[in-house]
């Protein structure tokens, strides 16, 4: 057996239940998919909407698709019809691009707000003060549903710094549920990657999303 298959098997075998893959596949071509999913994975995570395209047109829609890569305005249109997910929402036009193309389509599309939890500059996501702003601008949108929020965190080499952040988004996420508590649809919280995943978890995520670990070093 191969790699790819054994690394997903023993990963997706170790999650705690109620956590939720998303292999992350950047860079990876179809065949090294097709192991990840032949060993159980379920959902996959794109960055660029070209290269989703591309091999979505071979894989089709036997896995689900998340966007986690930032989102261009004018590629709205064609992200709607490949994604089920996008896990990087960060700003009102952008959702606006969204609305308007998910309902040229009929679909209601699931959304993530990406949080810039570290506060980074130049770093993608909306600020965690801004969050709650975000929410209330796309609130008008009938054709999204935000469920949750997604953070990256600091790129760090030792994951333990990544804590406080996920620590961070987590609270944000448990703040806006109390707010909305009959909101059933507010439920993913998605944050950390092959080095930080467990620590993630540890931390209330139940979307994470792996790659190196899964497939090799990029
Ligand atoms: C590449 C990527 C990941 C996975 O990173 P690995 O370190 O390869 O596990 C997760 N999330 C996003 C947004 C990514 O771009």
């Amino acid at each position: 057996m191969s790699f790819i298959f054994d690394t997903t098997k023993k990963i997706v075998s170790q999650l705690p239940s109620g956590v939720s893959l998303v292999a992350a596949t950047k860079t990876r071509v179809v065949a090294e998919i097709e192991e990840a999913i032949a060993a159980g994975v379920a959902a996959i995570g794109e960055n660029y909407v070209q290269e989703a395209q591309e091999k979505f047109s071979v894989i089709g829609n036997k896995v689900k698709w998340h966007l986690i890569g930032h989102l261009q305005k004018n590629k709205a249109k064609f992200a709607v019809k490949v994604f089920d997910m996008i896990e990087t929402l960060d700003s009102v036009e952008l959702a606006g691009a969204l609305n308007k193309e998910c309902k040229k389509i009929n679909k209601i599309m699931p959304v993530l707000i990406e949080v810039n939890s570290a506060c980074e500059p130049q770093k993608a996501g909306v600020l965690p003060d801004r969050v709650q702003d975000l929410l209330c601008g796309v609130a008008c949108f009938g054709n999204i549903k935000v469920m949750g929020l997604m953070t990256m965190g600091p790129l760090m080499d030792e994951p333990e710094v990544m804590r406080p952040f996920f620590k961070k988004t987590k609270e944000i996420f448990d703040a806006i549920r109390a707010d909305y508590p009959s909101n059933e649809e507010w439920k993913y919280l998605s944050m950390g990657m092959s080095d930080s995943y467990k620590i993630a978890i540890e931390e209330g995520a139940n979307i994470v999303r792996v790659g190196t670990a899964i497939f090799g070093r990029r």
